[in-house]
């Protein structure tokens, strides 16, 4: 028996004003899981109303003890309940349990690292003169709108609430339709935490046209923190520049990996594999392209192959599963579509298809598929898929490797495989993303701060630049 799931506003569930729900949709399986609330504009109004009043009336933007033990007490509730989080959490995303538990447990890292932090957020003094002295303090923006994607659903909205919080703000959080079930879980846990000023943060569920908008227009949000795609992103950047609102914007990538001939091939390959195929391709820093010195160009295609044919693709509940769906029909139909660029532009050397039979076909498959020999201004080179699609190209030397690297709007991260790290440290200077990884992949930290270049977005989320991204900087200056 599958659950409703209210909206979390002035500390108690309610339902949506419009009386309408929303399905969560096992991928792997077709079948509901959950319904959560199809809320509308005044659901919104509501919910900033109440964090507004929260933020405006209690100490809690004042109290950085209360805060730092509230995020305390939230880690260590996920960590009590991680199994079920995390089963929870397959079932609305369709992730490998695996990878489902390394999220949930990233989340409460997230909440420990700036519990610390909250009792940080230090200022600064100066004295120009005699008869003066000025102090730099850092203070909570105020009414932060959290807007999340589906991929990712609970680390990524950790990451920045874990911040936002700490650093005393009211938040109101609108997670992606297809996720709003396990967001409205971690929701449940806060019950217990006393520290947690009342309605100091709020949970609107619905559509992103109606909720996320509302949130972007509404005068009581002082900044909009959204995780997404570019396209939503240059609209929301459009929205709030009308009140000229702070925005923080985590987007796309198309994030290369790039080998050199004197790297560990075998691990370069099957680490930049891994980076891809990982939530099926739908992760934002997936290393979708690979770039290989043309003396290797061969023997990596035929190791990403093997790589590709081994995984086990299946239903992300079983322990076995490497692989799991797609998140819904619609996105699985898109990334079949640039799979057949590829085909008519280059080689597919492995995949290329929809999974059918038994396991497969009341969920949305789509097989580990390795492209290689395309031009650079193809599609599938050029534009984020979001599937596991993996592009592989050569290049002759460093100087070109570099320029495939830099060769598509955005920017977020990049990894180099080389034994010489003279040269690595040079091309890691040289690519234009917020993250570059020598020799690895997908070593993401809370005190290591991310986000992108170019296209990929705008600030920087988690470290010390994740904690300032939501203050205020406030001169008070006294002449004596
Ligand atoms: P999306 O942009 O479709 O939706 C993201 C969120 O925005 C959802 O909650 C959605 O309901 C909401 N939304 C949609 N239209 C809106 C509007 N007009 N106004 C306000 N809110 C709106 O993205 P998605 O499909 O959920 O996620 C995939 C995308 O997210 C990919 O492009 C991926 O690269 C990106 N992403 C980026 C990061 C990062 O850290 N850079 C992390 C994960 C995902």
């Amino acid at each position: 028996m599958y659950r409703i799931y209210g909206n979390f506003i002035d500390g108690q569930w309610q339902t949506s004003i419009s009386q309408k729900l929303l399905d969560s949709i096992n991928p792997a399986t077709g079948e509901v899981v959950a319904h959560t609330q199809d809320s509308t504009v005044a659901d919104v109004d509501r919910a900033v109303t109440s964090v507004r009043s929260a933020f405006q009336t209690t100490d809690w933007g004042k109290n950085s003890h209360r805060r730092a033990a509230a995020l305390a007490k939230w880690a260590d509730a996920i960590d009590e309940h991680a199994n079920d989080l995390a089963a929870f959490l397959t079932a609305e995303n369709g992730k490998p349990i695996r990878e489902a538990r390394v999220e949930i447990q990233g989340c409460s890292d997230s909440l420990r690292y700036y519990s610390g932090m909250a009792r940080n957020v230090f200022g600064r003094t100066f004295q120009p003169a005699a008869d003066n002295m000025g102090f730099i303090t850092r203070e909570p923006v105020g009414v932060v709108a959290m807007i999340t994607p589906w991929n990712w659903p609970a680390l990524l909205l950790f990451r920045d609430l874990a911040p936002a919080l700490a650093a005393g703000n009211g938040v109101v959080v609108k997670p992606a339709d297809r996720t709003g079930a396990i967001t409205a879980r971690f929701f449940e846990l806060l019950e217990g935490i006393d520290e947690f000023s009342q309605g100091i943060l709020a949970l609107v569920t619905g559509r992103g046209a109606t909720v996320g908008n509302a949130l972007v227009e509404h005068r009581g949000t002082d900044m909009i923190c959204f995780t997404g795609s570019t396209q939503v992103g240059v609209q929301i950047m459009q929205t709030a520049a009308r009140q000229v609102k702070k925005v923080a914007l985590e987007l796309g990538g198309k994030s290369p990996n790039i080998v050199f001939d004197d790297a560990d091939l075998e691990k370069a390959i099957t680490t930049s594999c891994r980076s891809l195929f990982m939530t099926s391709g739908q992760i934002c820093m997936a290393g979708s392209r690979l770039l290989v010195h043309e003396s290797i160009y061969e023997d990596a295609i035929q190791l990403a192959k093997a790589y590709a044919e081994q995984l086990e693709v299946g239903d992300g509940a079983l322990e076995t599963t490497d692989m799991g769906p797609i998140i819904s029909e619609t996105q699985m139909s898109a990334v079949l579509a640039y799979i057949e660029d590829g085909r008519r532009e280059g080689r597919v050397v492995t995949g290329g298809n929809r999974l059918s039979g038994p396991r497969y076909d009341h969920g949305f498959f789509v097989a580990p598929t390795v492209i290689a020999d395309l031009p650079t201004t193809s599609r599938v080179i050029q534009e984020e898929i979001f599937g596991p699609v993996l592009a592989v190209q050569s290049f002759q030397t460093e100087q070109e490797a570099i320029q495939l690297a830099n060769g598509t709007a955005y920017g977020l991260t990049a990894g180099v495989w080389a034994e010489n790290l003279s040269r690595a440290m040079r091309v890691a200077r040289e690519i234009q993303a917020g993250t570059v990884w020598v020799n690895g992949y997908n070593r993401n930290y809370a005190e290591a701060e991310s986000g992108g270049f170019k296209s990929s977005g705008i600030g920087r989320t988690r470290g010390i630049d994740g904690l300032l991204e939501f203050t205020e900087a406030k001169h008070i200056n006294i002449t004596f």
